[in-house]
């Protein structure tokens, strides 16, 4: 027996192993298994349907797999220690109707017990342009403004590992250039950085790696040089083409 704690690891970053989720009949997570280290910023990307929600899902803590271990920042998923070193932005993120911005802010930060938590949501503020707006309610502001919210709530309490679904969807472009410098700053002070996408230029532009799902399994996990070459097509191709070889033939590389 080894002196470690029960449940503890010496992993960090983000494991995922054999991850299984039914839905009545359905079968969204059949054996999913992957890795992000601290300081990748790794993309999941995969065709409507592929399970991609639902392992954010099981990762984050809010939905329970019916089998598989998850690690976060070496504490299993769900326990007090892995809910502080996560941080997860769902693709359709939920908003208090009552509380203005600044007033989400605050909530985040009290959940999280933050000190000296201001000068961080006022940098995140600034930096997706919201301070102009951070005395109005959610109802009052663009679907874009809600989204960069949602996405400085998410940052505010310096998690370990950053969880973003589909966080591109409605930003404009000057926001989606800030959430892409934020995420590769974040990486480069150690965060696990796992986003899923169904951008692929957007995979290829900040990830380090990308894991690609179909049927709720992995069919390919690397470079897209390395997935260029598991798809068998040309040196040249775009990673829609790896994509659609990959998840056409659905054969795990
Ligand atoms: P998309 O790219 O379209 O967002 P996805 O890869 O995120 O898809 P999931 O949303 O995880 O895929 O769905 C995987 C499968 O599980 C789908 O067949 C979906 O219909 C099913 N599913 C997901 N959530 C539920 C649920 N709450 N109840 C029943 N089936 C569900």
């Amino acid at each position: 027996m080894s002196g470690e704690p029960l449940g503890a690891s010496n992993e960090r970053g983000l494991v995922v192993d054999g991850l299984e989720r039914v839905f009545d009949d359905k079968r969204a997570l059949d054996g999913l298994s992957f890795q992000v280290t601290d300081g990748e910023i790794v993309a999941l990307l995969g065709p409507n349907g592929a399970g991609k929600t639902t392992a954010m899902r099981c990762i984050a803590g809010v939905l329970l797999p019916d089998a598989g271990r998850i690690t976060i920042a070496g504490a299993p998923a769900g326990t007090v220690p892995a809910q502080a070193a996560i941080s997860f932005l769902p693709e359709h993120p939920d908003l208090y109707p009552g509380l203005n911005i600044d007033e989400h802010l605050r909530f985040v930060a009290l959940s999280h017990a933050l000190s000296g938590w201001r000068p961080r949501a006022e940098a995140l503020l600034e930096r997706f342009d919201l301070s102009e707006v951070r005395d109005q309610l959610p109802g009052s502001l663009s679907q874009g403004m809600r989204r960069k919210a949602a996405l400085s709530m998410a940052l505010l309490h310096g998690a370990q590992v950053l969880l973003l679904d589909e966080p591109f969807n409605g930003l404009d472009p000057q926001a989606a250039a800030e959430l892409r410098a934020v995420v590769g700053d974040l990486a480069g002070q150690g965060v696990a950085v796992l986003v899923s996408t169904h951008g692929l230029d957007t995979a290829d532009r900040i990830a380090t790696r990308s894991v690609v799902m179909a049927a709720g399994r992995v069919v390919a996990d690397g470079t897209t040089a390395q997935l260029r070459r598991l798809a068998g097509v040309p040196d040249d191709a775009d990673l829609e083409a790896v994509f659609l070889a990959l998840t056409r033939s659905d054969s795990s590389v």
